[in-house]
């Protein structure tokens, strides 16, 4: 059951667990805020440890009856999510937009994203029980069965909160597990009111707890009755987490932090790479995990590509991502703006020149807003080119050889992606065969 609050704006979301809307056991609350605004927009409930333990017993209960739902009933429940999914774009995407800053269109697309992603994987559960293999006797039969764990604890970030979350859960279920599901403390409403997307499902399946990574997070990793761990967030967390449940020997997944490197050689088409490269890196004002974080241009064109970049960043457009004209929207909270403002501030001091941005739009006074930002003579002993910023900027660095800018790309803590503008095939085939995909912390 949801309520209407006293802001009138939306409703006051409960957990689901169980099957139901549950308020939390303590009474605490999270307020979540607009980032464009500063506004508190509604509230939702700060899950403890005896809300933790209700909802990973309502997982572990539904398990044995979800395990052995043949997939093709299981598939059309998962496409029926999608369905919803689909016919709720509108106002799911406005409630990623007032939650979590991006621009309306690029909700939207995510919803789209998730809505496939759910139909994906409800045929591969279809198609993926197993496989039957020859064998080396004349009376053996073998076969590999794929079996479900159990119960799946996803944990997810703010910056794509339906996508991250249908990534995790929508392949857990196919594959027989049922799930509890933590959002992030700060984009936790479309979540929430995902669970009104369940109610075809048998009970218990999917449980949603909002809360804090200490008072929730841990206490639903550190459960023994967890056997998956699905986490995306930051490299400390899933540091964090690894440390914690190692002595438990269970399965984790994690999707972490980066500081992507873009390669820009000396044949790219300026035309594609000067939108491409400020795409890559701007998308939700610098927050994806992929964000292009450190750019590397051949020197013979850097000074034409540096010059374009910084005219097209000048141009875009700041803005609450409900505004049309808006190409770039908030950053999530202060604490985040803050990083990007202290990265920004150190390399200055260490000798780099910012050629637009590098401070907050003098004419917008609330939200967390942050200027494009592009910046050169920066090196690696920088933070902002040796630690992830998920933040608007766009540092560049030259470099004279194509093994010179391979080195560049791998000098980092960081794995994840990479990225290359080229025409040259040779090029292509040593940028996928040596840039280096593992992080070292
Ligand atoms: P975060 O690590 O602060 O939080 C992520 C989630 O973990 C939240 O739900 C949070 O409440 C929870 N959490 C925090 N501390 C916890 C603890 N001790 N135990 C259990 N749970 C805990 O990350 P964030 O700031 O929300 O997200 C941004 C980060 O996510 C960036 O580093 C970004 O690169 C990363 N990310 C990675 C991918 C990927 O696929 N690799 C995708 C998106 C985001």
């Amino acid at each position: 059951m949801l309520v209407k609050n006293l802001r009138g704006i939306f409703m006051s979301y409960h957990m689901w667990i169980n099957g139901e809307h549950t308020p939390g056991s303590s009474g605490n609350v999270i307020e979540v805020h607009n980032p464009a605004t500063e506004e508190i927009i509604d509230t939702v409930p700060a899950a403890n440890a005896a809300d933790v333990d209700r909802a990973v017993e309502a997982a572990q209960a539904a398990f044995p009856a979800w395990k052995k739902l043949p997939a093709g009933q299981k598939a059309e429940l998962l496409h029926e999510v999608a369905q919803k999914l689909t016919e709720r774009t509108e106002e799911f995407a406005r409630l990623l937009t007032l939650e979590g800053g991006k621009p309306l269109i690029e909700n939207k697309d995510e919803m789209g994203w998730s809505a496939a992603c759910f139909r994906y994987y409800a045929e591969i559960g279809r198609n993926s029980r197993g496989r039957v293999i020859p064998s080396i006797e004349e009376s053996q039969l073998a076969m590999v069965l794929k079996e479900p764990y159990g119960v799946v604890a996803a944990i997810v970030p703010w910056n794509y909160p339906i996508l991250l979350m249908a990534w995790k859960v929508a392949p857990a279920l196919a594959a027989g597990n049922t799930v509890v599901l933590k959002p992030s403390e700060m984009t936790p409403l479309s979540t929430l009111l995902f669970a009104e997307l369940l109610a075809h499902l048998p009970p218990d399946v999917m449980n949603i707890i909002s809360g804090y990574g200490k008072e929730c997070g841990e206490p639903l990793v550190l459960d023994p009755r967890v056997r998956v761990i699905a986490f995306t967030g930051s490299l400390a967390t899933g540091q964090r987490i690894a440390q914690l449940v190692a002595p438990q020997m269970k399965k984790l997944h994690l999707e972490l932090g980066g500081k992507d490197a873009f390669i820009v050689a000396e044949d790219a088409d300026l035309e594609v790479a000067v939108p491409g490269v400020a795409w890559a890196a701007l998308l939700n004002a610098g927050g994806v995990c992929t964000s292009t974080e450190r750019v590397y241009v051949q020197e013979s064109i850097a000074p034409e590509f540096t010059e374009r970049i910084t005219d097209f960043a000048k141009k875009l457009r700041l803005g609450p991502g409900l505004d049309p004209e808006a190409d770039m929207g908030p950053i999530i909270g202060d604490q985040y703006r803050a990083k990007i403002e202290t990265q920004v501030e150190a390399a200055k001091a260490q000798g780099a020149k910012v050629l637009t941005g590098g401070r907050r739009p003098p004419k917008m006074e609330r939200g967390y807003f942050y200027e494009p930002t592009v910046l050169t003579n920066v090196n690696h002993s920088m933070a902002i080119m040796n630690e992830e910023t998920f933040g608007p900027a766009i540092p560049i660095m030259t470099y004279r050889t194509f093994d010179e800018a391979i080195a560049l790309a791998n000098d980092s803590k960081y794995g994840l992606g990479a990225n290359l503008y080229t025409y040259d095939p040779l090029k292509a085939k040593r940028f996928f065969e040596e840039v280096e995909r593992q992080s070292h912390p």
